[in-house]
């Protein structure tokens, strides 16, 4: 089969035959229809030492079952995956020592280790837990953005009861995106979003939000008093570079609830004064659980035009290695989807 390998920080992926993945117990063969190209995919090839050569990157994606190994899933079924590969004693029913609730401390994502490839290839190998039935009236296509909104349901979710609420989302890429989409879908009264790129501020209209900053042009706190809003209760920080925990705890009102997305790979500086004057609230997430990715089905069976408006462009295999690059500057792309396999698109 063709994958796209990274061998080396800083040089291109190189498109490959590969050995097609072979299946243990109670796994599945998925010919991949859709990959989502991820933020976290161009961090990882871009920083020394995180990705091992030869490993195939790609943890947003859908499928066809093509094998299977579990009685619950026979071929032909379409389906997303829970990217996460917990450790083997989570995976037979136990509990590791790290694992705290759902998420097993001990396992990994697929697509940043060799030895657990990901979907920029035309099979990818998951375990039948890991896979969730796409809704009929959810395609191939729309699926593959269940990940990233898996990422802002999750997030949503742990922070807490937002019905009527006035929401900041700082940073307008895909998985602030997301969470405008989720954060609608659990009452929020209106979400402002805070993103310099021209583009991704009119995809953050499209999918729903009140109104939008350019934080270079206005500033953000002057921008949220115009627009009335002050102080918002609830923030999501979805970019995850230095300065934005400060400025997060800044804007945030009193006894205010934040929620950190973004993923900050740098020691950064806040002043903790700032934060414990308001008694603020800031809660870090990091992926998701199999019931997020359920809600999401759910929400895509009845929303999925509104969030396939995050997708910019679909590309082949052989194209991804010079988007991937491309991505890195280009702000104006938001999600880009990799169709691989040769299987059906819908
Ligand atoms: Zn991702
Ligand atoms: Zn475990």
């Amino acid at each position: 089969m063709k994958a796209a390998v990274f061998e080396k920080t800083g040089e291109r992926l190189v498109v490959r035959d590969v050995a097609v993945p072979v299946l243990g117990d109670d796994e599945l063969l998925l010919e991949v229809a859709f990959t989502g190209i991820c933020g976290s995919d161009l961090h990882a090839a871009e920083t020394p030492g995180v990705l091992p050569p030869g490993t195939i990157m790609g943890h947003e994606f859908t499928g066809v079952v093509v094998q299977s190994t579990s009685p619950d899933w026979p071929v032909g079924a379409r389906v997303a995956a829970n990217p996460y590969w917990v450790c083997d004693t989570c995976a037979a029913g136990g509990r590791c020592e790290g694992g705290a609730d759902a998420a097993c401390s001990s396992g990994s994502f697929m697509g940043f280790r060799p030895d657990l490839p990901g979907a920029y290839a035309d099979y990818v190998r998951i375990r039948a837990a890991q896979a969730i039935r796409l809704p009929d009236n959810v395609s191939l296509q729309d699926g593959a953005l269940m990940e990233p909104l898996a990422v802002a349901r999750h997030a949503v979710d742990v922070c807490g009861p937002m019905q009527g609420a006035s929401v900041l989302v700082i940073g307008g890429g895909p998985i602030g995106l997301s969470v405008v989409l989720m954060a609608l879908d659990a009452g929020a009264a209106q979400v402002i979003v805070s993103e310099p790129d021209p583009n991704r501020r009119a995809c953050a209209l499209q999918v729903g939000a009140a109104a939008v900053i350019d934080p270079v042009a206005e500033g953000l706190s002057a921008a949220l008093t115009r627009l009335g809003v002050g102080s918002p209760g609830i923030v999501f920080e979805c970019v995850g570079a230095p300065g934005f925990l400060q400025q997060t705890i800044d804007i945030m009102a009193p006894r205010g609830r934040a929620v950190i997305v973004g993923v900050c790979m740098t020691e950064d500086r806040v002043l903790p004064r700032a934060a414990i004057r308001k008694e603020a609230t800031l809660k870090f997430v990091l992926g998701y659980t199999m019931a997020d990715f359920h809600h999401v089905g759910r929400y895509l069976s009845r929303h999925a035009a509104t969030a396939a408006a995050m997708v910019s462009r679909v590309v082949k295999l052989d194209e991804l290695p010079e988007i991937f690059d491309r991505l890195r500057s280009e702000k104006s792309l938001i999600k880009v989807l990799v169709r691989a396999g040769q299987g059906p698109a819908t």
